[in-house]
């Protein structure tokens, strides 16, 4: 009997009645004799208003403390589920990610899977129930819970996709797949029919928010069949997949990801000498901050300019510590932006045509939109700009690419 993996986000379980919508879409399937694993999220919002909970008592939750409650959410609707279920026939049972025995470091708020056991998964299959299990949570060895970062339930259903060598894991969610860039910024996006591994990895880190980037790490090492659906619309999505000759056929660019996450840090007047990159990043990395973009610029007058990005939520303490450098080694300033946003655009295509970069470039001057950081790899072109230009530079590259949907009629 074939075995699914199908993971519910939030807003496909934001309500009593789509969580009701759900059992029936279930039900639906169990009738067709497929086994069924669910994966839910919590409720829509509950996460941020449990977090928001938190800081009403302290600005910096203890993490350990804050997985238990942020575990919550996840908890009322898989309870909620197997009811529905049960109330149409449907035998049911729900599990936490301790029950079930989803092993994880002890990272608390970002940790990873270590092990899952399987076996009264298996056991509940064969007894003909479907087993709804929460998302986004799991157990370090010492017994604490522990949850796996935002967005974490894709990566719950892809882990036990991967454990219980399922056919497909579904992702539902309210789009009906991936599109060339987030269709709530570029109406004309179009939905893609398949997308490499290697590239949605991409998408993902690059910003684009529709999968949790572990969920595609984990698909990719281990070879599960993803797929993203729409919750409540028949369709068939996206198919995530390793075969990327078809998707040579497909234009130079796949999509467009963008990001709103990052600010820019500058130190001026930088005496050049060897080992300048290493005194300025070393204590950077020391306080645990991670960076991103890096761009030394070519030194006059023997002193060079240092630009370099890291997450927004680290910018004041990489500030501080970029203040101290300057003082230390005698450069002239340290300052910071954290009006900045990343573009990039991302295609296996990129690997066998050149001009690429160029062209976006090219797009972006058209719109005198200013380039202040520029990154590439083999298969993506990243930029950062001013964020108030961010929509108008991912619709001019979504049209310069040639990624843009044919206009339905009578519009
Ligand atoms: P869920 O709660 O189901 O996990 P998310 O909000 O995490 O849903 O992810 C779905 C959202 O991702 C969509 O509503 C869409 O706005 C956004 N998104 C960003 N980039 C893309 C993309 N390239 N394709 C599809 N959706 C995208
Ligand atoms: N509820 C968690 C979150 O909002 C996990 C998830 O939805 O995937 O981040
Ligand atoms: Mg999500």
């Amino acid at each position: 009997m074939a075995l699914i993996v199908q993971k519910f986000g939030g807003t496909s379980v934001g309500s009593i009645e789509r969580i009701e919508q759900v059992a029936d879409k279930v039900k639906k399937f169990r009738e067709q004799g497929t086994d069924l694993v669910v994966v839910l999220s919590a409720m829509s919002g509950e996460t941020n208003r449990l977090i928001d909970l938190a800081k009403q008592i302290t600005d910096k939750p203890e993490p350990r403390e804050l997985d238990v409650i942020v575990s919550t959410g996840e908890q009322v609707t898989i309870a909620l589920l197997s009811m529905a279920l049960m109330k149409r026939g449907v035998p049911a049972v729900s599990y936490t990610g301790n029950q079930v025995r989803i092993l994880t470091d002890s990272a608390h708020n970002k940790a990873r899977i270590l092990q899952i056991d399987d076996q009264k998964i298996r056991a509940d299959l064969k007894a003909g129930r479907v087993v709804v299990v929460a998302g986004f949570q799991g157990v370090d060895e010492h017994g604490n819970i522990t949850t796996l970062g935002r967005g974490g339930s894709d990566t719950t259903g892809v882990a036990l996709a991967a454990a219980l060598k399922a056919d497909e894991c579904q992702i539902y969610t309210d789009v009906d797949g991936v599109y060339t860039t987030d269709p709530r910024v570029v109406p004309q996006a179009k939905r893609l029919e398949k997308i490499t591994f290697e590239e949605m990895l991409e998408m993902a880190s690059l910003g684009s928010k529709v999968l949790q980037i572990r969920s595609v790490e984990f698909a990719g090492k281990y070879n599960v069949p993803l797929r993203v659906l729409h919750s409540f619309k028949e369709g068939p999505g996206t198919l995530i997949t390793i075969d990327e000759e078809e998707s040579m056929e497909q234009p130079i660019i796949s999509g467009i990801a963008f990001n709103r996450d990052e600010a820019k840090l500058t130190i001026r007047g930088v005496p050049d000498t060897p080992g300048v990159a290493f005194k300025i990043l070393g204590p950077i990395s020391a306080a645990n901050i991670e960076v991103d973009m890096i761009v030394q610029n070519v030194s006059h007058d023997n002193t060079t300019d240092f630009t370099f990005t890291v997450h927004r939520n680290e910018y004041e303490k990489a500030l501080g510590v970029l203040e101290n450098t300057a003082r230390e080694i005698g450069a002239r300033e340290a300052t910071g932006d954290t009006k900045i946003a990343k573009v990039s655009i991302v295609g296996v295509g990129m690997r066998s045509h050149a001009g690429v970069a160029s062209r976006m470039f090219e797009a972006l001057a058209k719109e005198s939109i200013n380039i202040q950081m520029i990154s590439t790899s083999e298969i993506k072109v990243s930029v950062v700009i001013e964020e108030k230009y961010l929509e108008l530079a991912v619709r001019a590259l979504h049209t310069a690419f040639e990624l843009d949907a044919p206009a339905r009629q009578g519009e």
